[in-house]
C-alpha cells in the first residue's frame, strides 16, 4: 500500500519560507502581490480569489488539504495555481506535479506560463525553480528498439520487399536525425520526404521504435542519451513537473505495485503536491489505468514472441547434442500447447459472438452469471505454456554455465539477455491469464459489478474489463499526496444547486476534507451571447432525413452573420446526413470542414481558425479542448442535447448500479458537463460575441430546468 512516508510538516514549511524571504507578508499576500505586479496584466478578481485559496491550502492555512475550483473561461486558472505552486516549491522544497488532460495545455504550460512564472519567482527568491515536462513513453524514441529493428531488416539482405526497403529508409532517417542532434521526441520529428505511403510507415513504425515498445528491457540497455530516460531524470528532480493525467494514474499504479515512481529518483520521495487541470476528464483517464482487454491479436503477438524466443534459445543449443535434444522437445511441447490455446481462444470468441447475436446488440455487456463455461480449457494449456518458458530459462542457465566453461563470453551475455526476455514474456503470459479471468471468467471477485468490480463487455473483436466506479481508488491516490488541487472550467454539473455533493462522491473525497468553490467567468455573457432553442416540429421527426434537412436550414440561416460556424453532433450518422444537405449550398466565401473527411482534429481547427469564415462539423472530441477566440467562431449550433448512449457499456453498468437514481446521478450530470463544455467553445475572450442554437426541441420540454442551469444566459425559442 502507498504510504505518505514523504509527508512533511506543513507548519515548518511556512516558517521556512518566511525565514527565507525575510518577509512579514503571509504566503497568500505574497502570491497576490506577485501576481498583481506582473507587467501588462489586468487585475482579475476571480483569479486572485483562486490564487489566494490555492496559496492558503498549500501553506496549511486551511483545515482542508484538498481543493476543487471550477473556474469559468477567462479566469486565468493556470496562473491561479501555477504561481503559488512554483513559489511554494522553491520556498519549501515540496515538489509539484501539474497534470493536464490535453497535450495542448501541457505544452502551453511548459513553453509559456511556467518559464514566465519561474523567472518571476527566481527574481524574488534568488533561486530559479526547475521545470520539467514528462510525456507518455510513446512520445520518445528508443534507440535499442530502433537498432534492433534496423538489424532485423538488414539481416534479410537482398530479400527485402519494396515496402521493407522503404521501411528501412525510414528507420535510417530516424537514426540520422537522432545522431545529428534530434531530440528523439515524436512531435519534433522532421517531415520525412517521400510518398504518402511513408506517412503510413511512420505511423506504423513509430510505436515499434518508441520507448513504449513491449519487447524492450531498459535495465539491460547499453545506450546512453536515451530521450525517455533523460526526460525522466529531469522530472525526477524538478521543482515543478508538467505531466498528464495518464502519467499520474500510471505512477500511482507503479508506486502501489512495485514501489517505483515516474517522478522521483530511486530511493527519494515522490512529489507531495498534485495539481490536476482539466480535471473533469481525470476519472476516465484514471479508470483507463485499471482496464484490461483480451483479443485474438493479443494472443497472436504473445505466441509469436514466445516462439521466436524459444527458437533463439534453440539456436544457441547448436553444437551440443544434449542441449539440442532438450531444445527440440521444448519446441515441440510448446507448439502443442500453443495449438490448444489457439483453438480454445477461437472457441471463446465464437461463443461470445453467438451470444451477442442472440441478444442482437452491438456491444454486449456481461452481467453476473455471463461466464464462459470452458475457461479451464484455455487456462490449463496457458499454464503449461508458462511451464515451457521456465524450461527454456533452465536451458539458458545450463547453456550459460557451459559457455562460461568454454570461456565464450559473448554467448554468455546473449543467453543472459534471453533469460531476461523470457522473464518479461512470462510476465505477459500472467497478464494475459489475468485478463482472461477478468474478461471471460467472472470469478467470485468480479461476480458483482460494484465498487471493486468490473464492467465487462464484448464488442465483436475484443473483451474489455474495467472498474465501473473508481471513487475508492481515487481516494487512495489523493491520500498519497499532501495537497491536491483540482480545477477545470466545468467541474460540478450544477454548481448553483447540488453539484458539489455529486462531485465529492464521484471523486472519492470525504466530507470535510476538501474545499469546493466556483470562480465565475469575468465575461459579460448577457451582452456577449444569445442562446436559442429551435422548436420546429421537423426537428422532432423520427425520419432522420427530415431532421437533418431542418438542421441544415439553421446552418444556411447562419450564413448571414459574419464569422465561422461550428456544428456539434452527438453521432457521425446525423453529422453525415446533415453534410449531404449543407455541402451543395456552402457560399463561395466559406469552406466546409468535416471531421473524419477533411483531416484530423488539429488540422481542421487550424484551418477553421485561419479561414475565419468556415463551417466546421464535429462530433465528440470537438465538444471540448477547442479554443477559437474572435470571429473565427461566431455561431455555435448544438445539434442534440448530448445525453450519453444508455447502451454504452460503462453508462449501462453505472446506471445498473445506481438503480432508480440513475437518471439523476448518472445521466443528467454527465449530460450537463458535456453540454457546458460544448457551449463553452463560443465565448473565449471578453470581446467575443456570438449565437448558440440548440436544434433539439427537448430543451424546452421536461429538460428545460437543467438546460437553464447549463447555460449562462436565458434560452429563447425560435422556429
Ligand atoms: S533505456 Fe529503455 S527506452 Fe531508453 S533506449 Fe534503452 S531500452 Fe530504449
Amino acid at each position: 500500500m502507498l504510504t505518505k512516508k514523504h509527508a512533511k510538516n506543513t507548519k515548518s514549511h511556512s516558517e521556512n519560507w518566511k525565514f527565507q524571504t525575510r518577509e512579514t507578508q503571509n504566503f497568500p499576500d505574497l502570491c497576490e502581490s506577485l501576481l498583481t505586479n506582473i507587467p501588462n496584466t489586468r487585475r482579475r478578481e476571480g483569479q486572485i480569489k483562486m490564487l489566494r485559496t490555492v496559496a492558503e491550502i498549500l501553506a496549511g492555512e486551511r483545515e482542508q488539504k484538498y481543493l476543487a475550483v471550477e473556474g469559468g473561461t477567462g479566469v486565468g486558472k493556470s496562473f491561479g495555481y501555477l504561481l503559488p505552486a512554483t513559489l511554494h516549491a522553491v520556498l519549501t522544497g515540496r515538489r509539484v506535479i501539474v497534470a493536464t488532460g490535453t497535450k495542448n495545455l501541457q505544452e502551453q504550460l511548459y513553453e509559456k506560463d511556467a518559464p514566465m512564472l519561474a523567472g518571476l519567482v527566481g527574481n524574488i527568491t534568488g533561486k530559479n525553480p526547475t521545470i520539467a515536462i514528462l510525456l507518455g513513453k510513446y512520445n520518445y524514441l528508443c534507440q535499442e528498439a530502433l537498432m534492433r529493428r534496423i538489424k532485423s531488416l538488414v539481416d534479410l539482405g537482398c530479400d527485402l520487399t519494396d515496402v521493407e526497403e522503404r521501411e528501412l529508409d525510414f528507420l535510417h532517417n530516424i537514426e540520422q536525425w537522432f545522431s545529428g542532434g534530434g531530440s528523439g521526441v515524436y512531435d519534433h520529428l522532421p517531415i520525412m520526404q517521400g510518398p504518402k505511403a511513408d506517412e503510413e510507415i511512420q505511423a506504423r513504425w513509430w510505436s515499434r521504435i518508441s520507448a513504449a515498445d513491449d519487447s524492450i528491457d531498459c535495465k539491460e540497455c547499453g545506450f546512453n542519451n536515451c530521450p525517455f530516460a533523460r526526460a525522466r531524470e529531469n522530472a525526477a528532480t524538478a521543482d515543478v513537473v508538467i505531466a498528464n493525467h495518464h502519467l499520474v494514474a500510471t505512477d500511482y499504479v507503479l508506486r502501489d505495485k512495485i514501489d517505483f515512481s515516474l517522478f522521483a529518483v530511486k530511493g527519494e520521495d515522490p512529489p507531495e503536491i498534485l495539481i490536476i487541470d482539466e480535471a473533469h476528464d481525470f476519472p476516465d483517464a484514471f479508470r483507463g489505468s485499471f482496464e484490461t482487454y483480451l483479443s485474438t491479436h493479443r494472443w497472436s503477438r504473445l505466441n509469436k514472441d514466445i516462439q521466436k524466443t524459444i527458437d533463439t534459445v534453440s539456436w544457441f543449443a547448436k553444437g551440443n547434442e544434449d542441449f539440442m535434444s532438450r531444445a527440440l522437445s521444448l519446441q515441440e511441447e510448446y507448439l502443442g500447447f500453443a495449438a490448444q490455446i489457439e483453438a480454445n481462444i477461437k472457441a471463446l470468441f465464437h461463443w461470445a459472438n453467438t451470444e451477442m447475436k442472440k441478444r442482437s446488440t452491438q456491444q454486449w455487456l456481461m452481467f453476473p452469471g455471463d461466464q464462459y463455461p470452458n475457461l479451464k480449457e484455455i487456462r490449463e494449456p496457458l499454464s503449461r505454456a508458462r511451464g515451457c518458458l521456465y524450461t527454456a530459462m533452465q536451458l539458458c542457465d545450463d547453456m550459460k554455465s557451459w559457455a562460461s566453461v568454454k570461456e565464450d563470453e559473448e554467448k554468455g551475455v546473449s543467453l543472459k539477455h534471453q533469460t531476461k526476455l523470457l522473464g518479461r514474456i512470462e510476465e505477459r503470459v500472467s497478464e494475459l491469464d489475468a485478463a482472461l479471468c477478468r474478461c471471460a471468467g467472472l470469478t467470485e471477485h468480479y461476480r458483482t459489478i460494484g465498487a471493486t468490480g468490473d464492467a465487462v463487455w464484448f464488442d465483436g473483436r475484443k473483451f474489455t474489463a474495467c472498474p465501473v466506479r473508481v471513487a475508492d481508488k481515487l481516494a487512495g491516490l489523493w491520500d498519497s499526496y499532501e495537497n491536491v488541487i483540482l480545477t477545470s472550467a466545468t467541474l460540478f454539473p450544477f454548481p448553483q444547486s447540488d453539484g458539489f455533493e455529486w462531485f465529492r462522491e464521484e471523486y472519492g473525497f470525504k466530507r470535510g476534507e476538501i474545499v469546493m468553490g466556483v470562480v465565475p467567468s469575468p465575461f459579460r455573457y448577457f451582452d456577449q451571447m444569445t442562446a436559442f432553442v429551435a422548436t420546429h416540429p421537423d426537428l422532432k421527426a423520427s425520419n432522420g432525413d427530415t431532421r437533418a434537412q431542418k438542421i441544415a436550414e439553421f446552418v444556411n440561416r447562419a450564413y448571414k452573420y459574419p464569422g465561422g460556424i461550428m456544428v456539434l453532433f452527438t453521432s457521425y450518422h446525423e453529422m453525415n446526413a446533415v453534410v449531404e444537405h449543407v455541402a451543395p449550398t456552402v457560399p463561395d466565401d466559406r469552406i466546409l470542414l468535416v471531421q473524419g473527411r477533411n483531416g484530423g482534429k488539429a488540422d481542421l481547427l487550424a484551418r477553421f481558425k485561419s479561414h475565419g469564415n468556415a463551417v466546421l462539423f464535429g462530433v465528440s472530441s470537438f465538444w471540448q479542448g477547442v479554443d477559437i477566440p474572435g470571429d473565427a467562431l461566431s455561431t455555435l449550433i448544438v445539434a442534440k442535447i448530448p445525453f450519453p448512449r444508455p447502451d454504452e457499456p460503462l453508462i449501462e453498468a453505472l446506471s445498473w448500479l445506481a438503480g432508480r437514481t440513475a437518471w439523476k446521478t448518472v445521466i443528467v450530470p454527465l449530460t450537463a458537463m458535456t453540454l457546458r463544455q460544448g457551449v463553452g467553445r463560443l465565448i473565449r475572450t471578453e470581446n467575443d460575441r456570438g449565437y448558440v442554437v440548440i436544434t433539439d426541441p427537448r430543451a424546452i420540454g421536461k429538460h428545460r430546468w437543467f438546460l437553464k442551469e447549463c447555460l449562462p444566459v436565458p434560452l429563447y425559442e425560435t422556429k
